[in-house]
C-alpha cells in the first residue's frame, strides 16, 4: 500500500539503524531470515503464545530493524514492510538479533506482538494475495475489507482525545480507514497478551471460570476507558495541520465480532474466552450515539 512513514507507535527517530538483521543470533547468508522468524516462532510456542498467524507469513517478508527509539517502542512501515524494535528488545541491547522473548517484560512481548499483528495485516493486504492466503486468513480479510468499508471509514472521532463526549464526523481516506483498522486490532492484540501474562501464570492458563470472570472485568474496564480505542494519522495535509494524530470515538472503536475474531483467529483462544469477548465488547460498547450510515 503506498504512503507516507506513517502509523506508527512512534515518530521520532533519534539514533541510527544500528542493525539490519532478523531475529536470530549471529545467523548468516541467504537463509538468515528464514531461520530467525523460525526461532521467533519457536520461542514464542515454548512460552504457549500464540504462532498461527506468524506461520502465515512469508519469513523472507519482514525485515526487522533497531533502533535508539527514545521516545516510542516500536513502528512499523508497511511502505517497505519494516519493523522498528527499540534497542532494549534486543539481544545484550546490541541491536543485532531480537533477545530472549522469556526475557523481555510482559509489556515488551505484548509491543512486540502489538507490531506483529500489524506485520500479519501488511502480509494479508500486501504479501501474495488472497491465493496464496490460508482459509483463516482469507476470512481475517475478508472480514479486515467489510469493516473498512463502512466501521472504520465514516467515522466519529474525538478531536480532544480526553473528551470521549465531544465528537465530529470523518469520512476517511482508504489509508486512513487501514490505519484505523490496524491500530485498533493491534491494541487489542497487545492488550490481550499483557493481560493474559499478567493475569495467568506466564500467561499459561488454563482459563478456568474465576479467571475468565476476571478477564471479562478487565475488559469491561478497557473497553469503556478508551485504552482500546485506535487512531490514525490524517493523510490530508490540511486535516495533519490541525492534527498529527486523530482519535476514533467510542462508536467506531473495536467490533464484537471483531473482537471475537482476533481471539479466534490471531490469539488462538478457546471458544469460551471468544464467545464472552464479543459478549463484553457489545455489551460495553457505546450506544448512547446512532451508528452511521455507509449508504
Ligand atoms: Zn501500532
Amino acid at each position: 500500500m503506498p504512503g507516507t512513514i506513517k502509523w506508527m507507535l512512534a515518530v521520532l527517530l533519534l539514533g541510527g539503524v544500528l542493525g539490519l538483521t532478523g531475529f536470530a543470533h549471529g545467523a548468516q547468508g541467504p537463509d538468515r531470515t528464514v531461520n530467525t522468524w523460525i526461532n521467533l516462532i519457536e520461542q514464542a510456542k515454548f512460552l504457549a503464545l500464540p504462532t498461527g498467524f506468524l506461520k502465515e507469513i512469508d519469513p523472507d517478508f519482514v525485515t526487522v530493524t533497531f533502533e535508539d527509539l527514545r521516545t516510542y517502542a516500536a513502528e512499523y512501515h508497511p511502505e517497505d514492510h519494516r519493523m522498528i524494535l527499540n534497542l532494549r528488545l534486543s539481544f545484550n541491547r546490541a541491536g543485532g538479533a531480537l533477545m530472549d522473548l522469556d526475557r523481555m517484560t510482559h509489556h515488551d512481548v505484548s509491543l512486540l506482538y502489538h507490531e506483529l499483528l500489524h506485520a500479519y495485516l501488511d502480509y494479508l493486504f500486501n504479501g501474495p494475495g488472497p491465493e496464496a492466503l490460508s482459509p483463516r486468513a482469507n476470512r481475517v480479510l475478508a472480514f479486515a475489507r467489510e469493516q473498512m468499508r463502512c466501521h472504520y471509514r465514516f467515522v466519529r472521532i474525538n478531536p480532544i482525545r480526553q473528551r470521549r463526549d465531544m465528537t465530529e464526523i470523518r469520512f476517511l481516506s482508504e489509508e486512513d480507514a487501514w490505519e484505523v483498522l490496524n491500530e485498533t486490532w493491534a491494541v487489542f492484540i497487545g492488550w490481550q497478551i499483557w493481560t493474559k501474562l499478567e493475569q495467568q501464570v506466564n500467561g499459561i492458563g488454563p482459563w478456568t471460570e474465576p479467571l475468565i470472570d476476571a478477564w471479562v472485568s478487565l475488559l469491561s474496564r478497557a473497553n469503556t476507558s478508551g485504552e482500546l480505542l485506535g487512531y490514525y494519522e490524517p493523510d490530508d495535509p490540511e486535516e495533519r495541520r490541525v492534527a498529527r494524530k486523530r482519535f476514533i470515538a467510542p462508536s467506531n472503536g473495536l467490533t464484537p465480532e471483531g473482537a471475537e475474531l482476533l481471539l479466534a483467529v490471531v490469539l488462538e483462544e478457546p471458544d469460551a474466552v471468544v464467545d464472552k469477548g464479543g459478549l463484553v465488547i457489545k455489551a460495553t460498547n457505546d450506544t448512547a450515539v446512532q451508528a452511521l450510515s455507509c449508504d
